[in-house]
């Protein structure tokens, strides 16, 4: 008895609020909190303008979700095909980023491990970046 719903948009910033809107009315069947609700849709933001200006760097293509609701559970996936991270793990620490001068301040991966129950990053330079992340 799982529930699945999948979307392909273009990474234009414009698309952003579309898609975190999409997934927190579709997590509403959970009949979550109100600060649940802000949590889901403040991480899938930030993994969303990922893949905008880091994961595609303002280049059009596809941003696909995954949304996956089963028993209490909900897993979302973020997935880019665009150029990958190097040090998964360096990228996560708080305030590492690799465009300060577009004023990035490094806190996107840290506020989605502070607002979900489990962040896991998948990537690999020049495949892509898949953020996966359960609440
Ligand atoms: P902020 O989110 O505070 O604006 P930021 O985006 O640089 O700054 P994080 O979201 O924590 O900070 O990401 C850290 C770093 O990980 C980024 O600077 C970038 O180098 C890399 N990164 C994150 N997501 C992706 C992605 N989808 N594709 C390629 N690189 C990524
Ligand atoms: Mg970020």
């Amino acid at each position: 008895n799982t529930n699945e719903m999948i979307i392909e948009f273009d990474s234009r910033s414009c698309n952003e609020s579309f898609a975190r809107v999409t997934v927190a009315a579709f997590c509403t069947q959970l009949n979550p909190t109100l600060e649940e609700m802000t949590d889901i849709k403040t991480a899938v933001s930030e993994a969303i303008t990922n893949a905008i200006v880091h994961g595609y760097e303002g280049e059009i293509h596809k941003i696909r979700i995954e949304c996956r609701i089963r028993d209490n559970e909900m897993e979302v996936g973020i997935i880019d095909r665009g150029r990958g991270i190097e040090n998964v793990k360096k990228a996560m620490e708080p305030l590492f980023t690799t465009k300060p001068e577009q004023d990035r301040s490094g806190m996107g991966f840290a506020f989605m491990e502070a607002f979900m129950d489990e962040v896991t990053v998948d990537s690999a330079p020049g495949q892509g970046t898949q953020v996966w992340m359960k609440k």
